[in-house]
């Protein structure tokens, strides 16, 4: 079992309407809102953060986006800055999703761009690292984990490294049913954390918080939890309904 705060988020991708996003907001919100002892957040699309930044202020739920540019403002159409979504209240960004890198040309070049935008802006970046399939099978899983981590954290700060939360997300196991074994979790998540220590140091290993991402259910949530390098998950499908996304947050009570 982690000692790290936990922190279960929910990726809504291109799901709900900014009406649809406020109701399933408010409902989870209800539901957690005795859950102390674990972060809860959720990403709605950007047409909704402000609605939902209103309405759920005051409870105990987390508000972030699922992308961001690295410029404050700029011509850049279609973009969304870290300075605006600062402005509405979101505190996280996910930066690097794999749908990202696979349908929108994010690198790690990008990757490292934003989160240092994101950091300078006050957000709390959760950085999307994982392998392929392919990579697992022809044993490539750690050194391409390893290249995603220190070409996206190159030149990142270690005094402002508690601010980011790193996310494993095994491209195989993003929305397929199909999931890591919480030993398979442990091992990489283990691995990442060493990666880490080497990086930034101990203090920054012993606190950062890594994230499982790819097909969490409420049915597979507690054994991923009771591994000690696991301190949350990211979670996509089983995110969008609220009482089933509360019955992951609230893991720690059922
Ligand atoms: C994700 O997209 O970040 C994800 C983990 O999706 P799912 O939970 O649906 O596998």
């Amino acid at each position: 079992m982690t000692t790290r705060r936990p922190l279960i988020a929910g990726n809504w991708k291109m799901f709900k309407t900014s009406a649809e996003a406020v109701e399933a907001a408010l409902r989870l919100a209800g539901h957690i809102a005795s859950e102390k002892e674990t972060d809860v957040m959720i990403t709605p699309p950007f047409t909704a953060l402000e609605a939902v930044a209103k309405a759920v202020s005051g409870t105990r739920l987390l508000l972030g986006a699922q992308n961001v540019h690295w410029e404050n403002q700029g011509a850049y159409t279609g973009e969304i800055s870290p300075l605006m979504l600062a402005a509405i209240g979101c505190r996280h960004v996910i930066i690097g999703h794999s749908e990202r890198r696979l349908y929108f040309g994010e690198t790690d070049e990008t990757v490292q761009k934003k989160i240092g935008a994101a950091v300078d802006a006050g957000l709390f970046p959760v950085m999307c690292v994982g392998e392929t399939g392919e990579e697992r099978k022809s044993g490539k899983t750690f050194s391409t984990l390893d290249k995603q981590i220190l070409n996206g954290l190159k030149g990142f700060v270690s005094d402002r490294a508690e601010t980011l939360v790193i996310a494993y997300e095994p491209v195989w196991a993003i929305g397929t049913g199909e999931t890591a074994t919480p030993e398979q979790a442990q091992g990489v998540h283990a691995h990442l954390r060493g990666l880490i220590e080497k990086t930034f140091g101990k203090k920054i290993a012993g606190s950062i918080r890594i994230l499982y991402g790819g097909s969490v259910k409420p049915a597979n949530i507690k054994n991923l939890m009771d591994m000690p390098d696991i301190d949350g998950a990211l979670v996509g499908g089983a995110s969008l309904d609220p009482d089933i996304f509360a019955e992951i947050a609230c893991y720690q009570s059922r």
